[in-house]
C-alpha cells in the first residue's frame, strides 16, 4: 500500500480509512463531505461490490478524467 495513513475512520464501521477510500467518496457522493465510507461499506451503499468498486478507480485512473484518481506512474496493467 503507499496511501500515507491519516486519521480518518470509516463513519459506518469506524475501520481506518485509505486515501482511496475517501477520494472515492468524494468521487462518488461529495466532494465537500466530512466524514466518509471504507471501500467495503460504499459497495454496499451503492449496491454493488468492492471488486467493481476498484475497477472504476482502476478505469478513472487509465483515462485520467479525474483529478481525484490521477494515472499511476507505474501503469503496467494492460488489459
Ligand atoms: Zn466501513
Amino acid at each position: 500500500m503507499s496511501e500515507l495513513p491519516n486519521d480518518k475512520t470509516c463513519r459506518q464501521c469506524g475501520a481506518p480509512l485509505s486515501y482511496t477510500d475517501i477520494c472515492l467518496h468524494k468521487k462518488l457522493l461529495s466532494r465537500s463531505a466530512v466524514t466518509f465510507f471504507c471501500m467495503d461499506c460504499m459497495a454496499v451503499y451503492c449496491n454493488t461490490t468492492r471488486e467493481r468498486l476498484e475497477a472504476y478507480i482502476a478505469h478513472l485512473r487509465k483515462t485520467g478524467t479525474c483529478s481525484l484518481f490521477p494515472p499511476l506512474p507505474d501503469e503496467n496493467n494492460e488489459e
